[in-house]
């Protein structure tokens, strides 16, 4: 008997799409029509961490255009490199709160699970640049110790998966990771941290809406944008289709200098994301990951920019400012002085 061999799996189209994003400097720079000659420090820079761009993503750089909030957010810099006081590898010490592989448990009644350090591109700021995912992957050993403290700790009625990015995981694994947490009686609401309704639009299909749409856990998609030329046509019919679909649609932003230091600019993302169907969750001040000294903001033009914000629009369009403390229970509100 001959045996038989597995049939070939077709790849969709959004594994096409991630598998043919740039990983090369060089090509994304020329792609950009950004010139450059030496480009030393930035592969060094990207050595320290990744360098990875999707084409969606590239395609909302305007050209030519060395100061452009899209392309700073991915583009290795040479700042990256100089070190600074008060800007550590693991600003929020989470590796102190994690109890198991894979698992933060930091506030009451959440965890976060980070199965996958793997995202769609690789923002310069990110507080986890640092974070040790290899020992943190999906994989049976560590799923089972997961179940296994979500039974016991009865207090839990929220999973968050974070990241990396969860939704960079495929379809079985997402369904098998859902099916198992509902079983759990006590959990009741599960949250997607992702940038990949931003970074690779068509990642987001009907079968994955439909994982989140069938699952007796409430589902929130906490979507990440910090600025309103990241929301294309295409990503902004996806956030509708999420919408559409009764997933409860959030956005956090991150306050990045010369990316969206601006109220006009935060204004114009809030009413963006509203009209596409997501709601202005959070604000952050930038946590002070090491290499990320050059995105930093003063406490005096933080407060500048959210006056600003404050007076252009209706209260429900404005995310909360705050910051994270590594021994706080929650997110700190950052007051503002008028
Ligand atoms: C704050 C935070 C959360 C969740 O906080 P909520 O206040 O419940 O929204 C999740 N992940 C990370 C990394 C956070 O810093
Ligand atoms: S997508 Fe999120 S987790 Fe990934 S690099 Fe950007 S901020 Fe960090």
């Amino acid at each position: 008997m001959i045996a038989q061999k597995p049939p070939q799996k077709q790849k969709e189209q959004w594994q096409v799409d991630l598998a043919t994003s740039f990983s090369s400097l060089p090509a994304f720079l020329d792609y950009c029509e950004i010139n450059y000659d030496d480009l030393s420090q930035e592969y060094l820079a990207s050595k320290d961490f990744r360098f990875f761009v999707t084409k969606s993503w590239a395609s909302r750089i305007v050209k030519g255009k060395v100061n452009d909030p899209i392309l700073l957010q991915v583009l290795p810099q040479p700042n990256e490199l100089i070190q600074k006081p008060g800007y550590s590898l693991d600003p929020l010490s989470e590796q102190q709160q994690s109890p198991i592989a894979g698992l933060i448990h930091k506030y009451h009644g959440r965890v976060l699970l980070t199965l996958t350090g793997q995202c769609a591109i690789y923002c310069r700021y990110c507080f986890r640049r640092n974070f040790p995912y290899q020992e943190n992957q999906f994989n049976r050993a560590n799923w089972e110790n997961i179940i296994s403290y979500l039974k016991e700790n009865t207090d839990i009625y929220e999973v968050i998966l974070s990241g990396g990015d969860p939704l960079i995981m495929g379809d079985n694994i997402l369904t098998k990771i859902v099916s198992d947490l509902a079983a759990i009686p006590h959990i009741k609401y599960l949250r997607i941290h992702s940038r990949i309704p931003v970074a690779l639009p068509s990642r987001i299909t009907t079968s994955l809406i439909k994982i989140l749409k069938m699952t007796r856990l409430l589902p929130t998609i906490v979507i990440h944008s910090n600025h309103p030329q990241e929301l294309n046509n295409e990503v902004c019919e996806k956030l509708r289709s999420i919408k559409n679909a009764n997933i409860n649609l959030l956005n956090q932003t991150v306050m990045l200098k010369n990316i969206n230091d601006n109220g006009k600019i935060l204004a114009e993302l809030s009413h963006k994301l509203y009209q596409a169907g997501a709601m202005p969750y959070y604000i952050h001040r930038l946590d002070k990951v090491a290499g990320s000294s050059h995105f930093y903001l003063t406490p005096h033009q933080e407060n500048k920019i959210i006056t600003e914000l404050l007076s252009l629009l209706p209260g429900y369009l404005v995310p909360k400012f705050v910051e994270e403390n590594p021994n706080a229970k929650a997110k700190t509100p950052i007051p503002i002085k008028f």
